[in-house]
């Protein structure tokens, strides 16, 4: 995903055009909005943690981008592109250093494990989405 505080700050060709360079192979995306219940349910696990409000009020504030993408080993290569989820801890050159404001407003969302990456796809797109 793109978060709302990229897409707000006019970053979704720059954070593309990262992705893609990379290597990384587009295979579904689209421009939406999470609601409440969205933002709850994509991020159920973080539930109990102190910032789950302010998690949940940032991602429902305007529309992501949000997309499946494929390469060998992605997710680990998408979460070195991204860089860590504290923008002031990011390497260099990392999405997430470029773009990314806070800790909580960091513009860009990566999935942790194949399975996980499996299961968020299904969240956000149909199967003939998919291509
Ligand atoms: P990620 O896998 O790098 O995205 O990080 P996590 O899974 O630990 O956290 C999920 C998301 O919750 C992060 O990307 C942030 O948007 C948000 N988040 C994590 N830690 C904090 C925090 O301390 N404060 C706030 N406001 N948001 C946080």
């Amino acid at each position: 995903m793109i978060k709302p505080d990229a897409v707000e700050n006019g970053h979704v060709g720059g954070i593309l055009d990262k992705i893609t360079s990379a290597g990384f192979k587009i295979v579904a995306m689209k421009y939406t909005q999470l609601s409440k219940r969205d933002a709850k349910a994509f991020y159920a696990v973080h539930s109990e943690r102190p910032f789950f409000g302010e998690l949940v009020e940032f991602m429902t504030r305007g529309p992501i981008v949000t997309a499946i993408i494929e390469k060998e080993n992605a997710v680990d290569d998408f979460r070195a592109l991204i860089g860590a989820t504290n923008p002031a801890e990011a390497a260099e050159g990392t999405i997430r250093k470029l773009y990314a404001t806070s800790i909580g407003e960091n513009a860009v969302h990566g999935s942790d494990s194949d399975e996980n990456a499996a299961i968020e796809g299904d969240f956000h797109f149909a199967g003939r989405e998919i291509y």
